[in-house]
């Protein structure tokens, strides 16, 4: 039995973990396993009811969680309401409560969805690598910073340190050569090393870590150089390891490869209890609609079968229902396009549902 902490958050947070808990329970039904799913408030519903982003009692349900489903948090509502206090906080509260300090994005293009990327379809076609971003350390949480006045009295000066020490990196170098060894054994370490000594020793780790992965290979990239690759020749591509904000900047870049952020799942693994979510946010914009996509959280319940409960076939059994689904002409409004059968969020979720009953 796992226990599983579900977070559905804000706005179309909602509606698309209703979606993730009906595949979830329905692979459950389908192969006799017992899922313990414990719901709990995160974000702006935490701050309705509690008054805080993550009480006490949503850290120790996701803390004594074999793994945590967030949705999105967020929302106009709160918009307001100072930094400390904003929704935004309580995904940061439950990243640090979980201690997880690596975020993987699979970028993955689905068969039929080619033509909703502004790129060729040459380059994109059969689209897959995976992109592991260090989460909890560089120039995001390095001291000094501040903005400060100047001693001359002519302005200000905005400061931020990019740190990182040697466990940091080896951490999440190891964990991109186990996932390697999943996939086609290929590592691309993304630096700035010509001009960053964090950087610099950045290249130098992950070289040392190499040593104890010799089936998988290493090159390394500058990120500027690497940010251009994504666009010239994607395909190169199987594991690229890098740190929070380039890993920030580059995976956005890499979802517009793929067409729509509601296609794309992520997990965040660290110590013990991993954290799944879909990448984008609470989209207010499309909130109570019917209208958002739900593959991506339900991608990402494939992922927390993967990575959590080492149930590969069932994550497999997933993705491959999602795959059925999409090449049977079924959209959502993101993906939608000529000759296709618009459905809504719900119908999107039994529609895969489904698939998974008759496979
Ligand atoms: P967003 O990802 O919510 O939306 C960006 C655009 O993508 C919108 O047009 C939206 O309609 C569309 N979109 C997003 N998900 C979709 C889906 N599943 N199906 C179809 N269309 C989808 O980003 P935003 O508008 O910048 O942020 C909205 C709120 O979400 C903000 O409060 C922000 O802070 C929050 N946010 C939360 C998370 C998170 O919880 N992990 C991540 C990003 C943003």
């Amino acid at each position: 039995m796992y226990k599983i902490c579900v977070f559905p958050g804000d706005g179309i947070g909602q509606e698309v973990t209703k979606q993730a808990l009906k595949i979830l329970h329905t692979v459950a039904q389908k192969h006799h396993l017992v899922f313990d799913v414990h719901e709990g408030l995160l974000g702006g519903a935490s701050i309705d009811a509690a008054g805080v982003p993550m009480s006490e009692e949503a850290a120790e349900l996701a803390k004594s969680s074999d793994a945590v489903f967030l949705g999105a948090v967020g929302g106009p509502k709160w918009d307001g309401l100072e930094a400390s206090k904003r929704p935004e906080k309580g995904l940061l509260a439950l990243r640090q409560t979980l201690g997880v300090f690596a975020n993987l994005r699979p970028v993955r293009l689905f068969k039929g969805l080619e033509n909703h990327s502004t790129l060729k379809v040459e380059i994109i076609r059969d689209l897959d690598f995976l992109i592991l971003r260090e989460l909890t350390g560089g120039i995001y949480f390095g001291t000094p910073r501040g903005i400060e006045s100047l001693s001359d009295g002519s302005g200000e000066k905005g400061v931020n340190t990019e740190v990182y020490t040697t466990a940091e990196i080896e951490r999440i170098a190891v964990k991109a050569f186990e996932a390697a060894r999943r996939r086609k054994r290929k590592v691309t370490s993304v630096d700035k090393a010509n001009v960053l000594e964090s950087g610099q020793l950045w290249r130098k780790v992950v070289t040392a870590v190499q040593k104890q992965y010799p089936d998988v290979t290493l090159d390394h990239r500058y990120v500027d150089d690497c940010a251009m690759q994504f666009i010239r020749n994607p395909k190169q591509f199987d594991v690229v390891v890098t740190s929070n904000m380039f890993g920030d900047i580059l995976s956005d870049e890499a979802a517009m490869l793929t067409g729509s952020i509601g296609m794309l799942a992520s997990a965040s693994v660290g110590a013990k209890t991993a954290l799944y979510e879909p990448v984008h946010g609470s989209a207010p914009d499309i909130a109570g609609k019917d209208l958002a996509n739900p593959l991506a959280s339900i991608l990402s319940i494939a992922m927390m079968f993967e990575h959590s409960f080492q149930l590969s076939e069932l994550a497999q059994e997933v993705e491959k229902a999602v795959e059925d689904i999409l090449s049977e002409g079924y959209r959502t409004a993101d993906i939608y396009g000529e000759g296709c059968r618009k459905v809504g969020c719900e119908e999107m979720g039994e529609l895969v549902a489904g698939k998974i009953k008759s496979a």
